[in-house]
Parts: structure tokens; C-alpha cells; sequence
């Protein structure tokens, strides 16, 4: 049984990110969590002239560096210039002009005085108080500089990234494709939400768990829905998946149960296994599998079936897969966080063991608090509202309250 160490190495290594040119497509600025394909360079200097961070008075240094309320300095006011107007004058010795925040500053000022700082009299000004040099003048080229690297590839679009395209009139963005996750549920005890449930069965929840997941994440999954624990079946849907998908995420029938046939119908389809259990709790019968597909390189997760079991398995290694196919250079890894555990945490010792919990910044430490009921591999209800796992490492059969835990988040 690999460790989860091992299994994070050849799960990583074996994930080939999507590649520029053949894997992008171009998309328009309000494309929210795309993965950037190229990188973006202006021919804009940012700010794009010398403008004024104030409304006030362009004046010259010069000429007000004595002023103060006992003897203000007294300006003429040559012009006005509002943001989105081209200034007319050059402002001479003697002279300033009435100024608007973001406004381009005329020739012969180099200083910004806030109108808080001065008294007008019709077209004249009294400066109250001395500037310093340059004050409130925002220069050309001091945010960005044209030609420079504006934001690089292989980083998220979000907002920020957003905002930046669009002040540099990047309208037509060139991303990469969403990765395609097929995702498929196994097992002949398994039911929609909406059908009535007969003795025995089991509501579907995983199907509709790791969907979320794959679309929070900004890819595409293909829902492919139940498959019965039928060989051939199970076969057909699997193969069907791997001609679609990039990543295929069955759960189920990774058991060692009579009715677990995930492995053998991967090797009768020339998939390539590399892990068959994890020594991890939960999520020990994790599979994963290669299979090479028209020259792509698709992924197979075989996660467990029990909810919570495929759903840790998810964050911990296939969250950071799917990251870093979508072409994520940096930020794909998994994110742990150092934490004081609020609640004792146990383990049996012999696998690494998540819990799951509450994360949350008290006074500026990391809390974990754990949450209450069954920590039990089938009991989804309270993974609810839970944003972390925490980590008890192998050997370690318990961490006491106030000790410090390794975190993973999973949410906000
Ligand atoms: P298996 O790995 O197929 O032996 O399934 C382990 C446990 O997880 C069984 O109790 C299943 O009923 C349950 N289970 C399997 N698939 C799902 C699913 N898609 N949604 C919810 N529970 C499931
Ligand atoms: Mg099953």
C-alpha cells in the first residue's frame, strides 16, 4: 500500500498539463476562472500620462515651497481641467490651475496642492500650506511600464486579473480549454435523488458532490450518471468516458467486494494502474490508472465509494490534478495550513487519517475545530458547513487539545 506521500508523487508526475497552442481557445473578458494561456504585455504605460491623485491646484514647486497660513502664496488660476481633458496652457511662474482627480497635469506643474490646503478668491488662489515635491502627481509609467510583462500564463482570471485585461483592452483572451471530467457512479444499490427509494438503496450523492467540485474548479464535468455493477456495462461506460473525457472519476467498486470490478475492466481496456490503495483514512482503496488514448494521456481516479471517502480523496489528490491540467503553473499543490487544534483528534495510527472541521483565525492563530458526530467514512451529514481536514500522520494515535494539526482547506 503506497503512502499518501508516494501516491501524491506518481499522481503529479503522471498529469500533463494542457498545452499551448492546440489546447486553448478564445474567450471574452468576462471569462471568470479561466486559466491564462499567453502572456499579456501593453503598449499602455499605466498610469497612460501624468495626472493629478487629488482634486486641487497644478501649481509649480517653485512657487509654493514657502507657502503657509501666515504668509499664503497667491496664484492666478489660467484653467480648468477636468478627468478626460487635454490641458491647453503651460502653467508660468505665478500661475496654477484648478485640477480633478485623475486629470492630466499641464506642462509646467509638477506639484498637486489639495483644495483642502487652499482659499479661493475668484480667479486667484492662496496656497495654505507648502507640498512636497511632486505631490499628488501620479506619473506616467510608475504602475506599469509598455512592453513590459503584464500578467503571465498559466495564472487564474479572476477579478483583479480581470480588471488589469481590460484596462490594457485585452477583449479577446487566449485561455486554455476547461478540462472535460467525466464523472460516473457504480453500484447496483444506487438512485437518483428524485426516485422513491426501495429497501436496500442509496441515494447517488457523489455524482452530485464531485460535479460541484469539477465546476468550482472551472472545468467541465460530463456526467455520465449511475452504472449498475455489471461487467459489461461498467465497461462500455468506462470506455465511452475515456474516448470524451481528459479525467474520468468513477466511485465505487474499488473494494475488494465480489461486485468491485473497476480494476479488472481498466486493465481489459489497456489502462495502466498505479495505485491500487492509499494507506490513508479514509480513502484506502483509491485507484488510479492511465490510459493512453489517441496519444492523450487520460486520467483515472477510481475513488472509494463511500462519501466521505470519495470525497477526501478528491481534495487530496485529484482537486490538485485537475489544477494543474488546466494549465495552473503555480498554486495547483495542495495548501496546507498550520493549526492549534481546538478538540482532541484520534486516530488509529496506522494510516494517515483525516478529520474534518471548522478552520478559523482566532486572534491571529489558526483554529481547527472538529466536528461533532461520526468521523465514520460513510456519514456525509456532518461534512456539512465543515471548510478543513485535518492531518493526524501515520503513528500518531492522537493529538490533544491545544497541540498543533496540520490543515487542509476545502472551502471558505
Ligand atoms: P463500494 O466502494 O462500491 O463498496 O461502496 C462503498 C459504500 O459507499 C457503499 O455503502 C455504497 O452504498 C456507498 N456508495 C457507493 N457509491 C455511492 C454514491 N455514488 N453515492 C453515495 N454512496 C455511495
Ligand atoms: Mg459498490
Amino acid at each position: 500500500m503506497l503512502s499518501v506521500r508516494d501516491a501524491e508523487t506518481t499522481i503529479f508526475n503522471l498529469t500533463q498539463p494542457l498545452q499551448h497552442p492546440q489546447d486553448t481557445e478564445i474567450v471574452d473578458l468576462l471569462s471568470v476562472n479561466r486559466i491564462l494561456a499567453t502572456p499579456i504585455t501593453s503598449q499602455l504605460d499605466f498610469p497612460h500620462w501624468d495626472n493629478s491623485a487629488m482634486d486641487g491646484y497644478a501649481v509649480r514647486y517653485a512657487d509654493v515651497e514657502s507657502a503657509n497660513h501666515e504668509q499664503p502664496v497667491i496664484l492666478e488660476i489660467v484653467e480648468e481641467i477636468p478627468a478626460g481633458y487635454q490641458p491647453q496652457s503651460t502653467i508660468q511662474s505665478g500661475q496654477a490651475a484648478r485640477i480633478f482627480t485623475g486629470a492630466v497635469m499641464p506642462k509646467g506643474a509638477d506639484t498637486v496642492v489639495m483644495q483642502e490646503e487652499t482659499h479661493r478668491d475668484h480667479n486667484h488662489i492662496q496656497i495654505l500650506s507648502a507640498p512636497k515635491n511632486q505631490e499628488f502627481v501620479r506619473h506616467r509609467g510608475s504602475y506599469y511600464q509598455a512592453g513590459n510583462q503584464l500578467l503571465p500564463a498559466g495564472i487564474r482570471l479572476n477579478a483583479p486579473e480581470i480588471a488589469v485585461l481590460a484596462a490594457a483592452q485585452c477583449v479577446k483572451i487566449s485561455v486554455y480549454r476547461k478540462p472535460k471530467v467525466a464523472i460516473l457512479s457504480t453500484g447496483n444499490e444506487l438512485v437518483r435523488p428524485n426516485q422513491s427509494l426501495q429497501p436496500g438503496q442509496i441515494v447517488d450523492s457523489n455524482q452530485y458532490a464531485l460535479a460541484a467540485l469539477v465546476h468550482q474548479m472551472g472545468a467541465e464535468p460530463l456526467v455520465i450518471g449511475i452504472v449498475p455493477d455489471d461487467k459489461q456495462a461498467l465497461q462500455q461506460a468506462i470506455a465511452d468516458s475515456i474516448t470524451t473525457a481528459d479525467i474520468v472519476l468513477s466511485s465505487g467498486g474499488v473494494s475488494v467486494g465480489e461486485y468491485d470490478y473497476v480494476e479488472q475492466i481498466i486493465t481489459s481496456l489497456q489502462g495502466t494502474i498505479h495505485i491500487r490503495a492509499v494507506a490513508m483514512k479514509p480513502g484506502k482503496p483509491l485507484t488510479f490508472a492511465t490510459f493512453d488514448q489517441d496519444e492523450r494521456n487520460i486520467l483515472y481516479f477510481g475513488l472509494p465509494g463511500n462519501p466521505v471517502s470519495a470525497l477526501v480523496t478528491f481534495w487530496r489528490f485529484v482537486q490538485p490534478a485537475i489544477a494543474k491540467f488546466s494549465g495552473l503553473v503555480d498554486a495547483w499543490q495542495p495548501q496546507f495550513i498550520n493549526a492549534t487544534t481546538t478538540q482532541e483528534l484520534r486516530s488509529a495510527g496506522k494510516r494517515e487519517t483525516y478529520v474534518w472541521g471548522r478552520l478559523s483565525l482566532v486572534d491571529g492563530v489558526y483554529q481547527f475545530q472538529l466536528a461533532g458526530g461520526s468521523h465514520s467514512s460513510g456519514n456525509l451529514i456532518n461534512l456539512a458547513q465543515t471548510n478543513a481536514l485535518a492531518v493526524i500522520p501515520v503513528g500518531e494515535k492522537v493529538i490533544t487539545a491545544g497541540n498543533a494539526v496540520k490543515v487542509l482547506k476545502i472551502g471558505n
